[in-house]
């Protein structure tokens, strides 16, 4: 799965891994454009803060909507971009973006498979890693579903958040609680 790379590598760092949808924008299903592209309140305090301690920041996020025709890569690329410019606006430098285009009953030719990538599977986190030289146990997720924890756990990312305020899904144990972004942002740096 490709990545973007905004800035270089420094090799050694815990990261803050974050999904997109739910997380960074509210998700208004299958969003890929701008208009409807509405930053969720906290997020970018939430991420200054990641920066501001030295944390590598990774967004990882399952884009079924490619592998089934609701939009295409350069949609989802060029709403990346504009997305990454609107964090560094906010004092955010985003080191990656990975995105999972696939889905086993994808409709586009070449999309449809078993990935290794698509969450709960920890195939972006793997390989975020690698390229970026992560300290998984040291790193932390927020996810706003139990596959996004799931994935985390799979890939041994050491702290994990679950965004929102119903009860834990069994398969999201082990992952705290944050009823919203500056909630998750109290409890991973008391700030
Ligand atoms: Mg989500």
């Amino acid at each position: 799965m490709p990545g973007r790379a905004t800035a270089p590598p420094a090799p050694g760092a815990a990261a803050l891994f974050l999904d997109r949808d739910g997380v960074i924008n509210f998700d208004s299903g299958y969003t890929h454009r701008r208009e409807d592209f509405r930053f969720m309140p906290g997020i970018f305090e939430l991420a200054r803060e990641a920066c501001r301690r030295g944390l590598r920041v990774v967004v990882i996020t399952n884009q079924a909507g490619i592998g089934r025709g609701r939009y295409d890569e350069p949609a989802f690329l060029a709403l990346t971009d504009w997305m990454l410019d609107r964090f560094l606006a906010e004092g955010v430098a985003i080191d990656r973006v990975y995105y999972c285009p696939h889905h086993p009953e994808a409709s586009v030719p070449g999309y449809r498979v078993a990935c290794p990538c698509r969450k709960p599977a920890p195939g972006m986190l793997t390989a975020a890693a690698r390229d970026l030289g992560l300290d998984l146990p040291a790193s932390m997720l927020v996810g706003d579903k139990a596959g996004d924890v799931e994935a985390g756990a799979a890939a041994g990312v050491g702290t994990l958040v679950l965004l929102g305020d119903d009860a834990m899904p069994a398969a999201a144990r082990g992952a705290r609680r944050g009823a919203d972004l500056a909630a998750v942002r109290q409890l991973l740096f008391g700030a």
